[in-house]
């Protein structure tokens, strides 16, 4: 069943009937302006769609070419559908569209069936000079998915979303690509099959958009990232189909597959890909330990990860164990078991400024509890404290609700964003001063109050680990979009001065676009125009994204 965009808000995250998950929890404000040294909170409510600024959709003549290609009924015109793809979900997105501003809104909607439909909607597109914006799930928090205004159509996927093949002797499967994250996995769980891959928009994202935005699920230290589990892909593209290899393995020359991992529609659209599948995992176990400082948790994940032990890892610093324990706490009277808790911690020395780390482990029985046991001798190793298994479960419960928190809060004239980066193990440290630094800086610069800055190890490997930063903010009203830039531009800076990757999971976009020539190298940047060029001469797929 595709995504049922009339049932999703179209400005916001998550079911249009959700509840506001911070409406009665007074005591969470109240932390919250001590936190952001706020008087009071202003009130800042989205604009109703009727209010929404669109263009003009297409001109009769270009609906009539695609309409010949896939029939009247799945080219959409009507402002709804349009405004549903004007943009993605990050914060300049979301605070445009809140505000009434939909004029990225594509000139039509085009829904597909199948690739030799998609080629034939870029060969129509390329003839009348259109752009086209591939857009599946349309979470991209980096500008990936916005519109082009009524010279471009939307290209919609989630029509695509069915099984087309499971091999069990190859531990593979083949999907369309406009498959969302709960029916992938049903299908996969129906055959006793998973992906493994669960991004924090798992709920509304697309398997095409996992691979083309190079994604990171939150079990990645266990299945992989998509680079990880991408086998092939078949690719539409204005010159027509192009199929990647299949093999296990090859070494006829660079592994052409690879372009289309990060590609961000720009080299095509992915019709459908085969990826590596695992049985679904016998046990599933997740607990929490804490760990003296970061750099002492950094060091534990850097110990189990190069010792080879599959693993969810996630470490949160001093201020973001701190902000997550009061911001759920605060206002209600402690349970005797958080009491308890509390007293144990402190007996074991951990009274103030330590850290919260969520490990997760899946597979078959004993393989897990072995695994557990091998990480848990590093995290001890580094001073780590066992807090047991109710700190794990509460964390899978809630681990795709975060981005709920979103909505309220700039209802409520509180910013909230988050971005990421990667970097040596041996850089780690620096890096991560150096952007909360900035973060913090360019906050105060330019806000009103104090700036929250919260920062968490997600994925680990060998040789490095990203960091990923979530920070909030009062807005300046009227000029909120400035504000953000001036944060995001000074924490992107900040990233490339001390040796970090511009993105780790979340992709270029429009957003990351002014940091590629410095992150890919001049020669680096032609490369990826020439391969452009090479499928798509005119330039319709994804314009203005990607490559500078
Ligand atoms: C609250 C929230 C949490 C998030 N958490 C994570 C996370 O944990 N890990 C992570 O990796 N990302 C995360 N993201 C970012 C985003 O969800 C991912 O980038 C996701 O992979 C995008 O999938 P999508 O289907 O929504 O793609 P879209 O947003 O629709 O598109 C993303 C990009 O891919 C292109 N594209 C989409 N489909 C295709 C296709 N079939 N062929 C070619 N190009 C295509 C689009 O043109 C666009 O450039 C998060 C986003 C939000 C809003």
């Amino acid at each position: 069943m595709a995504i049922d965009r009339t049932r999703q808000r179209w400005q916001g995250w998550g079911p249009i009937d959700a509840p506001d998950p911070l409406g009665d929890r007074a005591g969470a404000w109240e932390y919250l302006a001590q936190a952001l040294g706020a008087t009071s909170f202003a009130t800042t409510p989205a604009l109703p769609f009727e209010a929404a600024m669109l263009p003009p959709p297409l001109e009769e003549a270009d609906l009539a070419r695609l309409s010949a290609v896939v029939g009247g009924d799945r080219v959409l015109t009507d402002s709804f559908h349009r405004a549903c793809r004007a943009r993605g979900k990050s914060y300049p997105d979301l605070h445009l569209l809140r505000s009434g501003d939909a004029m990225t809104a594509p000139g039509a909607v085009v829904l597909p069936n199948s690739t030799d439909e998609i080629v034939a909607i870029l060969q129509q597109a390329e003839g009348a000079g259109l752009a086209v914006i591939p857009f599946g799930g349309g979470t991209s928090v980096v500008g990936g998915a916005t519109g082009g205004g009524t010279r471009s159509i939307a290209l919609d996927l989630t029509r695509m979303d069915r099984l087309l093949d499971l091999n069990e002797t190859d531990r593979t499967a083949t999907f369309e690509a406009g498959i969302d994250g709960p029916a992938l996995e049903a299908a996969l769980h129906a055959r006793g099959f998973t992906l493994g891959h669960a991004p924090q928009s798992f709920l509304y994202s697309t398997l095409g958009g996992w691979i083309a935005a190079s994604g990171s699920g939150q079990q990645s230290g266990i299945y992989g990232r998509a680079a990880d589990w991408f086998v092939r892909a078949e690719l539409a593209t204005p010159r027509g189909v192009w199929r990647t290899e299949s093999f296990p393995a090859n070494a006829a020359g660079p592994w052409l597959g690879r372009l289309v991992v990060g590609g961000e529609g720009v080299f095509g659209v992915i019709a459908n890909a085969t990826v590596r599948i695992r049985p679904t995992p016998e046990t599933r176990d997740y607990r929490g330990y804490v760990l003296p400082s970061f750099s002492a948790g950094a060091e534990a994940i850097r110990n189990v990860v190069q010792a080879g032990v599959p693993a969810m890892l996630r470490l949160s610093d001093e201020d973001e164990t701190k902000f997550l324990s009061g911001f759920s706490t605060f206002g209600r009277r402690p349970s005797l078991r958080r009491r308890l808790g509390e007293a144990y911690l402190h007996a074991r020395g951990f009274s103030r400024n330590f850290c919260l780390l969520i490990a997760g482990f899946e597979g078959e029985g004993r393989e897990v509890v072995r695994v557990r046991r091998a990480a848990e001798t590093e995290i001890r190793r580094a001073g780590g404290l066992a807090l047991g298994r109710s700190v794990g479960d509460r964390w899978y419960e809630r681990r795709f609700h975060g981005p709920d928190l979103r909505d309220p809060l700039l209802d409520r004239g509180v910013g909230v964003d988050t971005l990421e980066t990667a970097t040596r193990w041996s850089n780690l440290q620096r890096l991560y001063e150096a952007v909360r630094g900035a973060l913090a800086a360019s906050i105060a610069a330019g806000s009103p109050g104090r700036g929250v800055v919260m920062t968490h190890v997600s994925h680990s490997y060998p040789e490095g680990a990203s960091l990923y930063f979530t920070f909030l903010f009062l807005r300046r009203p009227g000029e909120e979009i400035a504000q953000w830039r001036a944060i995001k531009t000074a924490a992107s800076a900040a990233i490339m001065d001390a040796g970090g990757a511009i993105t780790h999971h979340h992709g270029v976009g429009v957003d990351h676009l002014p940091w590629m020539m410095r992150e890919k190298g001049p020669i680096g940047v032609e490369i990826l125009r020439a391969i452009r060029k090479t499928v798509d001469a005119k330039g319709v797929l994804n314009p203005g994204k990607l490559i500078p």
